[in-house]
């Protein structure tokens, strides 16, 4: 652990991210000495807020925060400032440009810059290319910057993101946030395949069958159709968070664990993604919309600030093919949804059974394949299931689950996504990051999907805590598969 210098400008410093997730996760940083004296964090929002009432506002965010005691959230909230910008206005930022020196001075950050970008998307482009016209780019350190999703809504718009922030920064200055890569059982995914030889020679096409990943959500859109209903959940869910775990799961081994080298390996994976007609895409991906007749479950179409003839998606499955040469021919069954039956996202590798079956005479003649489920959360393990002798005289194969899950309280104090990604991006680490590669890759698969969709009318509707309409099983079913889940 060592300490960071650096000015921490965060756009959208009122919003509810930078409060649920950004401040905490700094304040943690703090506690663990990676921040200590030489920081400083420009908060900027449309409010006229005091740099008081800002530390109160931060000091509030941390309450029930590992370590939150009061002398330490007030030392800590002490390097916070607030600057009250209109992200259009030009002279704000030459406020901003001023603010940041002054404060470089006072804490000896280095003249390191590390700018958040924690607001509505729409205006990333404009602060980027007032960040570079009013010269806010230090000479002396760094510049950095961070960038929430979504990148994009689409190729286009995601390219043209792209070229406004490439006017200020280079992609190897751009940290673009998916917060999955930050969470520990993404990033144990490599650990997992390339660390162990009972894995490693048998991940691929030869001996997997099937490989499933699930990001279930319970909880409805809340407060948030304003998003949500130009969005939907493929491009919520499946464009950035889906294909980043496909990419993980399915890349070759990086030569080592440098940034380029794992870059290099997703790059190949999601450059691989077998691409769709039209038709392809509407065969293999099926969407729906939560349905229900309670008041916390109610139709997606009666929610506040959704259309009542609604045309978006709140639940997606579909089939991914890939045409690496490791790969070709397992699909990648993928879903995800709001409203299903609880919270979880789970990934399952589905094994080929053996090929020679001895114990088909004993009255066993469909040996199950092997299964390896990694549970990225709320629960963080494994599961592996094999098969093994049940007990008794007989000699019959059953399947038998080996079970490992980290303990509440391991998980309680392991750094949470958000503090992953922050510190990586203090220290000039790309390694969990998204690269602009990726994304043009992932947007063209999904711009395809959309289009098959947005050409037909038709709509399946599912029950508010299912596990989606049943075209999702019947998708599966077609191919003699069905969803692997622990419910
Ligand atoms: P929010 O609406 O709560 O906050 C937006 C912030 O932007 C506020 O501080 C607001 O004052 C500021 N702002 C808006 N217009 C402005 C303007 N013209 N000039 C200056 N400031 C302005 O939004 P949020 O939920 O915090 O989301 C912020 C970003 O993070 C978005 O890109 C979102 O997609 C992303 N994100 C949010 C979450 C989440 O859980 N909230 C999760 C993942 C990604």
């Amino acid at each position: 652990t060592q300490e960071q210098a650096s000015v921490i400008t965060i756009f959208g410093g009122s919003g509810d991210l930078a409060r649920r997730k950004l401040y905490p996760a700094l304040f943690q940083l703090y506690r663990h000495g990676i921040l200590h004296d030489h920081f400083a964090v420009i908060g900027t929002a449309r409010r006229p807020w005091t740099n008081e009432y800002y530390r109160d506002v931060i000091a509030t965010s941390l309450e029930g925060e590992a370590g939150a005691v009061s002398d330490s959230v007030h030392a800590f909230a002490s390097h916070f400032y607030y600057q009250s910008h209109d992200v259009t206005d030009a002279d704000h930022y030459v406020t901003l440009r001023k603010l940041s020196a002054q404060l470089d001075d006072k804490y000896s950050a280095g003249g390191n810059r590390l700018f958040y970008m924690a607001m509505a998307p729409q205006f990333f482009g404009i602060i980027a290319s007032h960040i570079r016209s009013e010269q806010l780019l230090s000479a002396s350190g760094y510049n950095r910057l961070v960038i929430e999703k979504p990148f994009g809504h689409d190729f286009d718009s995601a390219k043209e993101l792209n070229d406004s922030i490439n006017s200020a920064f280079d992609e190897d200055q751009i940290y673009r946030i998916d917060h999955y890569l930050g969470k520990e059982m993404v990033q144990s995914l490599m650990a997992i395949r390339f660390g162990n030889p009972v894995f490693k020679p048998i991940w691929n096409r030869d001996y997997v069958d099937n490989v499933q990943i699930t990001l279930a959500e319970a909880v409805g859109v809340e407060e948030r159709a304003g998003y949500y209903e130009t969005a939907g959940a493929l491009r919520d869910m499946v464009q950035n968070h889906i294909m980043q775990l496909i990419a993980y799961v399915a890349m070759p081994e990086p030569e080592s664990l440098t940034p380029a080298a794992v870059h290099q390996a997703k790059r190949s994976i999601l450059e691989s993604l077998k691409p769709l007609t039209t038709a392809q895409a509407a065969d293999n991906f099926v969407r729906g919309q939560y349905v229900g007749d309670t008041p916390d479950q109610r139709d997606y179409v009666q929610e506040d600030g959704v259309a009542a003839d609604s045309k978006t998606e709140t639940f997606v499955a579909g089939r991914i093919e890939l045409t690496d040469s490791a790969w070709t021919g397992v699909p990648f069954y993928v879903r995800t949804g709001k409203h299903m039956t609880r919270k979880s996202t789970q990934i399952t590798v589905n094994f080929k059974p053996t090929e020679h079956n001895i114990f088909a005479p004993v009255g066993c003649p469909d040996l199950s394949g092997n299964s390896l489920t990694i549970f990225v959360e709320p629960e963080e393990g494994y599961r592996l299931v094999v098969n093994s002798k049940q007990l008794g005289q007989d000699y019959h194969v059953g399947q038998f689950p080996l079970n490992f899950r980290h303990t509440a309280n391991e998980i309680a104090n392991a750094p949470e996504a958000y503090e992953h990604l922050i510190q990586d991006a203090l220290a000039g680490n790309q390694t969990n990051f998204t690269r602009w590669h990726e994304l043009k890759a992932t947007w063209q698969y999904v711009d395809k999907i959309r289009e098959a969709w947005d050409a037909s009318p038709d709509m399946p509707t599912y029950e508010s805590g299912s596990m989606g309409p049943s075209a999702s099983d019947d998708l599966l079913a077609k191919y003699g598969d069905s969803w692997s889940w622990d419910g």
